[in-house]
């Protein structure tokens, strides 16, 4: 949770903004358009309108982001990774309860403290969070007017330079303005301000913290007592089990407990896509370890989850760690080794980088205000040091939602001598489909050898068969679609008993032998 006033430049761009690394450019909109032409994602509702901040995944996106969610539940939990002293680590699953009783958010901070700043327009009635605006003016002279816009949204700050140059009766090219974060002025300054969507100053309330999660009631009656919240992280659900898991599992500390689920903030400014969503999943772990040795694990974390995003495709060049500044840390982070966030470097921050995932030091937080909250001992015994205590956390908080947008734009390679424009360069690790099946024409015996073949291949994968139109628009459909092997069945396999192998990245093709297919797929999909 950011808390910071300032506006890190560009780190709120609108997602027209163009990704250029230096192999690719492409614009958001390209990526959009294929995510839902190609069914990776939907907006919610679509058919009333939609939903702001809601997202469907299709069934491309589902199996997409459900191959991150697993790659992560194996690499994290089943295999996790070997720790500082040589030895595997222990990490155990949970899922827990969306809806929680109510306390569990006062005791975690949420009530009081899970707030962002945010202004209302009083005119056209929209909501902005206040860190989120820029205003742009001329040197202040206490009497100038000022034009806000949201940071990153080119055109909102073309239409205040317009605005700003008619008032000023200044043109563009002689203008010298200048931008500044909102929050920076006084409060006077407010009456000054020209809204991002007026044209009269005046209409911006002042900011006000606007509390993030979503309240429910349960049980018939909905009054105040029988009011709710759906969870604004998977992360409490873990403290809540702490002392179940450790009676029930025979863990002991240093261990660490994962959860993968749906999280639900109110966002002011729900924007860039899948990037900040009202509903979205996360992928966290609770690391429980002796205070003595939370630096050493907190290293370990920051180095691991970099790594592991890493491995997932993301380039190093890519990929940040930033440390948080002292006024962005949460509340629970006060104190210990902070806070850093691994950053991707999405196309609407580029040339700077977005969160994917915060690494935090927690101190015992949680664990100490559920036991004041619930009057309940989660103090834990160590045997070996013969201490009673209440562990440190290290906390890795990755956004599946997030991850799963940062690999679709990595994915995403533009490529003009290809029939599809772009192909989906996803890992086979996490690719949707691994392998497509296809008969050259629908006669001649090749329909029924690809059919069992595809029969064979999809008892252990997520493979498609398509008999339909020219061999050059199934390569397209399934580039798209970031598939990486595609099997074809043609008139020689009735002699040779093999079929022709295209690679999608290298576009080689290759003959396989038909009863080599299942182990050539297996070694590759290791
Ligand atoms: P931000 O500063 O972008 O609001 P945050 O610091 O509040 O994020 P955390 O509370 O640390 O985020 O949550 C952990 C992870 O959950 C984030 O790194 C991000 O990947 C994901 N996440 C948080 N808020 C959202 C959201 N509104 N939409 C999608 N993913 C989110």
């Amino acid at each position: 949770m950011i808390q910071a006033a300032a506006v890190r430049a560009g780190f709120l761009g609108s997602y027209h903004a163009g990704l250029m690394t230096s192999t690719k450019t492409f614009s958001m909109d390209d990526l959009v358009a294929l995510c839902k032409r190609r069914g990776f994602i939907y907006p919610a509702s679509e058919i009333y309108g939609g939903l702001n901040g809601f997202w469907d995944y299709g069934p491309l996106g589902t199996e997409l982001k459900n191959n991150i969610r697993d790659a992560w539940w194996h690499d994290m939990v089943r295999c996790p990774p070997i720790g500082p002293d040589g030895e595997p680590i222990s990490i155990v699953g949970l899922d827990s309860s969306i809806i929680q009783n109510p306390r569990v958010w006062e005791a975690s901070g949420h009530v009081d403290g899970f707030n962002d700043p945010m202004v209302d327009c009083r005119e056209t009635k929209s909501r902005y969070r206040a860190d989120h605006l820029m205003v742009l003016g001329g040197e202040d002279t206490g009497e100038r007017r000022l034009y806000a816009y949201l940071a990153g949204d080119d055109e909102g700050r073309d239409r205040a330079v317009k605005l700003l140059g008619k008032y000023e009766k200044v043109s563009a090219e002689e203008a010298d303005w200048t931008d500044r974060p909102l929050v920076d002025l006084p409060a006077a300054a407010l009456e000054r301000v020209v809204g991002p969507d007026t044209k009269e100053p005046g209409s911006l309330t002042e900011p006000r913290q606007f509390n993030l999660m979503f309240k429910t009631f349960v049980g018939a009656l909905q009054s105040e007592d029988s009011a709710a919240y759906l969870r604004p992280e998977t992360a409490q659900g873990i403290f809540l089990n702490f002392n179940n898991v450790v009676d029930t599992m025979r863990v002991k500390v240093p261990f660490g407990i994962a959860q993968v689920g749906k999280a639900f903030r109110n966002e002011v400014t729900p924007r860039n896509y899948i990037f900040r969503s009202r509903e979205f999943e996360q992928m966290e772990i609770e690391w429980f370890c002796h205070e003595s040795e939370a630096a050493t694990w907190f290293d370990f974390w920051c180095e691991t989850r970099r790594k592991w995003w890493e491995s997932m495709g993301l380039t190093s060049d890519s990929v940040q760690m930033r440390r948080h500044d002292a006024d962005e840390l949460a509340h629970y982070a006060k104190e210990g080794c902070g806070t850093f966030d691994v950053e991707y470097r999405f196309p609407f921050t580029s040339p700077d980088f977005g969160e994917l995932e915060g690494v935090a030091h927690r101190g015992n937080y949680d664990l100490s205000r559920h036991m004041e909250f619930s009057k309940k001992k989660l103090e834990y015994f160590d045997q070996p040091r013969n201490e009673r205590y209440l562990p440190h956390v290290i906390e890795p908080s990755a956004g599946l939602s997030r991850g799963t947008l940062a690999i679709l734009c990595e994915a995403f390679t533009p490529d003009e001598a290809r029939a599809s424009k772009v192909y989906m360069k996803f890992q086979p690790r996490v690719a949707p489909i691994k392998a497509a099946v296809f008969p050259l024409v629908n006669k001649d015996g090749m329909p029924e050898i690809a059919g069992k073949l595809y029969e064979t291949l999809r008892q252990r994968w997520p493979i498609q068969y398509d008999a339909k139109q020219s061999i050059g628009k199934r390569y397209a459909r399934m580039d798209e679609a970031g598939c990486p092997w595609c099997f074809t069945v043609d008139s020689d396999t009735v002699n040779d008993q093999a079929v022709t192998v295209r690679d999608r990245d290298s576009l080689s093709q290759d003959r396989l032998a038909i009863d080599q297919v299942e182990n050539w797929l297996a070694d590759r999909l290791k």
